[in-house]
């Protein structure tokens, strides 16, 4: 099938299942959305703009995450709506809506199982666990689902919503940096500037809001950065003691990876985060078509090609050799279709 084909049929089918999605939100009263653990923007964004819009609905909306939101979202509205718990249990829902998460264990909120579950995910190999399944790689950010769901529902844009969309897809696509940008993408964004988005505003506020602290913490991780691959691949190492002397949490390492790639010869960045108790937080990020999901999918994590992640069992000297051997590989492999400008 061509990839034209394949782009129709799985559009049609989400049509179908974007229709399932709405009649069982309007038949259903009382929400629970949730998200992956360490939410970033298109977590954050997919799950407020879905709850202003069941707000609208006269829906009972309740938010709960594992984990909080970074500290600079604090100002967007309705952060103050999510809860952080690290169980569900006990919490009333007639259905549950997750999105991000290609398995409920990606939300580290315990007691989820046996509810009527919506998933709306665009990570690849989402293991389908609801009731209603809408998988949608081909989306730049969940954001973009949610968006549609929320047009099927007829619910009208609001700033609130708009917000949140934008916040999700600016975020997603590495502030439109990442290579799966669609017209879709902007027609979304042109829509949430309608509604009174402010783009510079949102730029500022998500990427410009750093403390001191995080700009010292840059400031060291780019000064003991290492170049591997002749120069195409940066590795970034950071732990704990690194974090305090910076006085930093680890909520402000968000987004640093991305700035070894406005190298021009770097094409792939991997973060190594050595937690307090040993484990090894991997993050990686790409240009154009270096695939680094399938290095994830090769060390138990996932993601998209230009940015994925996996957490592994220390020390890291024993996991640092094949996880390089392994990205300057899909390097070799993704070099060769690299487009021009
Ligand atoms: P980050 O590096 O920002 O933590 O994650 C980048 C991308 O990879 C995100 O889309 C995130 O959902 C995905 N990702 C990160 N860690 C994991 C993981 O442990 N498992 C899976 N399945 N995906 C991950
Ligand atoms: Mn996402």
């Amino acid at each position: 099938m061509s990839e034209t084909a394949a782009r129709k049929r799985q559009q049609s089918h989400a049509r179908g299942v974007v229709g399932e999605i709405c009649d069982e939100v309007l038949a259903r009263q009382r929400f629970l959305l949730t998200s992956h653990a360490r939410p970033d923007g298109d977590s954050i964004g997919s799950q407020l703009a879905m709850a202003y819009a069941l707000d609208a609905l006269g829906k009972d909306v309740r938010i709960l995450n594992a984990d909080p939101a970074p500290d600079h979202y604090r100002e967007f509205p309705g952060l103050d709506r999510i809860e952080i718990a690290s169980t569900a249990a006990g919490v009333d829902a007639d259905a549950l809506i997750v999105m991000e998460c290609s398995d409920l264990g990606r939300t580290g909120v315990a007691g989820l199982e046996g509810r009527f579950i919506i998933n709306i995910d665009h990570h690849v190999g989402n293991r389908m666990y609801g009731a209603l399944n809408w998988f949608d790689e081909s989306a730049a950010a969940c954001g973009e689902m949610v968006f549609e769901v929320i047009q099927a529902l007829r619910v009208p844009l609001t700033y609130e919503i708009a917000t949140h969309i934008y916040l999700a897809i600016l975020t997603d696509t590495g502030s439109f940096h990442h290579s799966n940008i669609t017209p879709r993408t902007f027609d979304i964004c042109r829509q949430a500037v309608e509604a009174g988005v402010n783009p510079a505003a949102m730029a500022r506020g998500v990427f410009d809001s750093n403390s001191f602290g995080k700009l010292k913490l840059i400031g060291a991780l780019l000064d003991a950065m290492e170049l591997a691959d002749e120069g195409r691949l940066a590795v970034l190492d950071m732990d704990d003691a690194m974090l305090a002397a910076c006085g930093c949490t680890y909520n402000d390492t968000e987004g640093v990876i991305n700035l070894p790639l406005t190298a021009r010869e770097i094409q792939a960045v991997v973060f190594f985060k050595v937690a307090s108790n040993g484990d090894v937080r991997v993050s990686m990020r790409s240009k154009y078509d270096v695939d680094v999901r399938l290095v994830a999918n090769g060390f138990g994590g996932g993601g998209h090609k230009n940015a994925a992640g996996f957490t592994v069992p220390g020390p890291l000297e024993a996991v640092r050799g094949p996880i390089l051997d392994r990205l300057v590989e899909a390097i070799a492999h993704g070099l060769q279709t690299r487009p021009v400008p």
